[in-house]
């Protein structure tokens, strides 16, 4: 057993009241750590620290907080692997997932916001030689940055880093059920010499240390990821403060497939964007729309390729397909699955748990569920239009354009999508009128740090990414000075 603790004002310290949280290891189902499970007093002793970093960072010179940061980036790179062992055993994802994408993409997050900071302008405009207008933009103060629990560290980063290269402080509240990488961060960030109260990090559960951190009054700015209906009780609670608020939230995610597609190579995106990070990525493409001339042959390569995924112990180098998050997440999983069952589908491949003689010895007591294919749901179940948020992709046909797009649009998130089609007229048609706030062309998940990133609809409000996050996390003032 291992103690976690909260980073305050550049120190480790456990809970003020005492007490924990059992962390467990969802491969195996055994309680491995505890973290402190935090309430007010130690959200208020965080961001007290916080407001009291703020002068004297916010007043630090771009080219030395972007050093700083820098060395950070490099400390994570230099634990890469320990990292990516954490993170595995802390959420159930392989191995090489962690490797390949979470830790490299949270070094990336500090080496992208970092480097950003040097390279900003602000505008000027000029009234007819009379008056000229420029616009300072200033950091906010403390940022009150929450994350979940299906791309840990990657989320965490992914708010600290812009939050705290604009200058402002920050209080992070990392998810509760997988926080093993944001304890090892908080070391780093002492190693790489950030002044103590810049970052800090606080353990515990949403409903108490995540509340008490988005209705402190000394902390204007709220980014949030997570789910929507958290995003929801944040935006009333916040808004009510009149807080800047940013939410990131959940998704059912349309992945069309046009006749005139390569239907092998948009079968195989189709299996990485339904069963990566077992289904639970907000992005993954799980609702599946394909033209009736090509969805025999699309169903047949896809469930194909979802039965030769490797499922197995998440710690060992060849898995590809790991254990979902916890118990409870995986009895929702398992729920909908059923749901579908009841409603008519017809379950290709998977369809539940998979049965502990059939995993290795050391994940017996762990929580996996089989990659699974479902098709000829009817149109009102809500499997089709509900976030599952696990490994089940369901296909449905369709016969002309505008029924795609209808289907697509007729979920009431608005995330992301993805089209396949050689028609470069329909790729551009069909891409502007998605609900989606990121549609990809014959790809998934190609992230660019410079581009927005956010959902419409029931997925959020605000966009962060690029410009986006240094304009979220700074102030913008006019200055208008007569000539
Ligand atoms: P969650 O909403 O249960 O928790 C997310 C975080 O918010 C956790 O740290 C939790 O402790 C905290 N929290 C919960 N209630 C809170 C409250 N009332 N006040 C303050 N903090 C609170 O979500 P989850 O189950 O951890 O994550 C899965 C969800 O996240 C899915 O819906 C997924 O789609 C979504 N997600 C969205 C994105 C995106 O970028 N849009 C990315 C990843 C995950």
């Amino acid at each position: 057993m291992v103690d976690l603790a909260n980073l305050i004002d550049g120190e480790l310290v456990p809970a003020q009241g005492g007490a924990w949280l059992n962390v467990t290891e969802p491969a195996t189902g055994r309680i491995y750590a505890r973290v402190p499970a935090s309430d007010a007093a130690d959200v208020n002793a965080a961001v007290g620290a916080a407001s009291r970093a703020f002068a004297g960072w916010s007043a630090t010179p771009a080219a030395e907080r972007s050093r700083l940061l820098l060395r950070l980036a490099a400390l994570i790179d230099r634990d890469a692997e320990a990292l990516a062992k954490a993170e595995s055993v802390d959420s159930g994802k392989p191995i090489s997932a962690a490797r390949s994408v979470d830790i490299p993409r949270a070094a990336a997050n500090f080496r992208f916001f970092a480097t950003a900071i040097l390279h900003t302008r602000s505008d000027l405009h000029d009234a007819d030689g009379k008056h000229l207008n420029y616009t300072l933009r200033r950091p906010r103060g403390v940022a009150g940055l929450i994350s979940p629990w299906n791309l840990p560290l990657y989320l965490l980063t992914w708010k600290i880093a812009p939050a705290v290269a604009t200058g402002n402080t920050c209080v992070a509240k990392p998810s509760e059920v997988t926080p093993m990488t944001a304890y090892l961060l908080s070391k780093l960030v002492e190693e790489a010499g950030i002044p103590p109260g810049v970052i800090n990090i606080v353990h515990g559960l949403g409903e108490r240390a995540g509340a008490a951190l988005v209705t402190h009054a000394e902390v204007p700015t709220i980014s949030f990821t997570g789910s929507t209906a958290g995003g929801q009780w944040i935006g009333e609670n916040a808004g009510r403060m009149l807080k800047r608020v940013s939410l990131e939230l959940g998704g059912k995610n349309p992945l069309i497939v046009f006749d005139d597609a390569d239907v092998d190579a948009a079968a195989l995106t189709a299996l990485r964007a339904s069963m990566s990070n077992q289904g639970q990525i907000c992005l993954c493409g799980s609702k599946m729309l394909v033209q009736r001339g090509v969805y025999d042959r699309f169903v047949a390569a896809l469930v194909e390729r979802v039965k030769l995924i490797r499922v197995g112990d998440p710690l060992n180098d060849s898995t590809e397909f790991g254990a979902l998050v916890s118990e409870q997440h995986t009895k929702k999983v398992e729920d909908a699955i059923e749901t579908a069952r009841h409603a008519g589908g017809t379950v290709h491949c998977g369809g539940g748990r998979i049965p502990a003689e059939a995993l290795p010895e050391r994940c017996r007591g762990g929580c996996f569920v089989a990659p699974t294919v479902i098709t000829d749901l009817p149109g009102g179940c809500r499997v089709l239009t509900e976030e599952v948020f696990g490994p089940v992709a369901t296909v449905e046909a369709f016969e002309r354009e505008e029924d795609a797009v209808f289907l697509a649009n007729s979920t009431p998130y608005g995330l992301a999508a993805t089209v396949f089609t050689r028609d470069v007229a329909r790729a551009h048609r069909v891409s502007a009128q998605l609900d989606a706030g990121i549609v990809w062309v014959n790809c998934w998940m190609v992230r660019d740090l410079r581009t927005p990133f956010g959902g419409m609809k029931q997925s959020g409000v605000g966009r962060e990414g690029g410009e986006e996050a240094l304009r979220f996390f700074t102030e913008p003032k006019n200055v208008c000075v007569a000539v």
